[in-house]
């Protein structure tokens, strides 16, 4: 069981009853995790932590076969990367092969179900909402996403893409971003980038190897929350994933989210298990459609 609400099973010997389940599917940009929850007892089993695939074909086959293997699903609830519009369409996602498509419909052909598909930064912010009332979320996973809590309600815009943070230009960051811009904060702070510059199993070398990459992305990811503290005015900045188990990462945020004291002393939060925020969040989302 976890500590923050969600009840949890991922013992293969304990089955879900057949009794009406959803279907929670976090499709991130290098893997894709897929859990059952029971609608009458709360419990929640992970089925699925594998690499996801480029291609949309497999995904959807592999959430549709999840789906067709037992119980009866009343719901699919997608968290998804990318541009995610307010009827479920992905406009565009990088590092994704849910990019340009009706998410929601090739779900629902799929899964001959009900599906509510929303962008993995808004959804974990969701998960965060509880008790609090504004607060700027950046998630930092294969690309650098983000949300704005206001008055505990996520924002979406008139388009539905608000707190696409990864895409604010950045000094720390060079070049020319996927998305066409100059400098954004994902060329910087995000997985692939460090991967990039790193290696993928960077993690495990001397820290002595690492040590500057990684605080040059928490000065990244400070300062864009900076600079947005005049707009916004967040009571909180949360920044959330695998880089925030780190204390160097923590350390560098922290220096560069300086704002002047008329602006008040606004904190610092970390999450650095953003999986079971997505959980959560998926879970907040119940009852919204597309
Ligand atoms: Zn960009």
């Amino acid at each position: 069981m976890c500590d923050d609400g969600l009840v949890t099973n991922e013992s293969p010997d304990c089955q879900l009853p057949d009794a009406s389940q959803m279907l929670l599917v976090n499709i991130g940009g290098s893997r894709i995790r897929i859990a059952r929850r029971s609608i009458s007892t709360g419990l929640l089993e992970v089925v699925v932590d594998e690499r996801a695939s480029d291609r949309l074909a497999d995904l959807l086959a592999l959430v549709g076969g999840v789906v067709h293997s037992g119980g009866d699903v009343d719901l699919v609830a997608v968290a998804c990367p990318g541009l995610v519009s307010s009827d479920g369409t992905v406009a565009a996602a990088l590092h994704s092969a849910v990019a340009h498509t009706d998410l929601k419909a090739e779900i629902e052909a799929v899964c001959d179900a009900e599906a509510f598909v929303a962008n993995d930064a808004s959804v974990q912010a969701a998960g965060l909402a509880a008790g609090r009332s504004d607060a700027l979320f950046v998630a930092l996973g294969t690309s650098v996403g983000g949300a704005v809590l206001r008055c505990g309600t996520v924002l979406d815009g008139g388009l539905g893409h608000s707190g696409e943070i990864g895409h604010l230009g950045s000094v720390y960051a060079e070049g020319r971003c996927r998305c066409g811009l100059e400098r954004c904060l994902d060329l910087v702070a995000s997985g692939w980038s460090i991967e990039d510059d790193l290696g993928s199993d960077w993690w495990r070398s001397a820290e002595s190897t690492w040590r500057a990459r990684i605080e040059l992305a928490g000065l990244a990811v400070g300062a864009v929350g900076a600079d947005l503290q005049p707009l916004l005015s967040n009571e909180i900045l949360i920044v959330g994933g695998h880089l925030a188990s780190l204390e160097v990462f923590r350390q560098s945020v922290q220096s560069s989210f300086s704002v002047p004291a008329t602006w008040g002393e606004p904190k610092v939060e970390f999450v650095s298990d953003l999986d079971q925020l997505t959980w959560k969040g998926l879970i907040a989302v119940t009852g919204r459609k597309n």
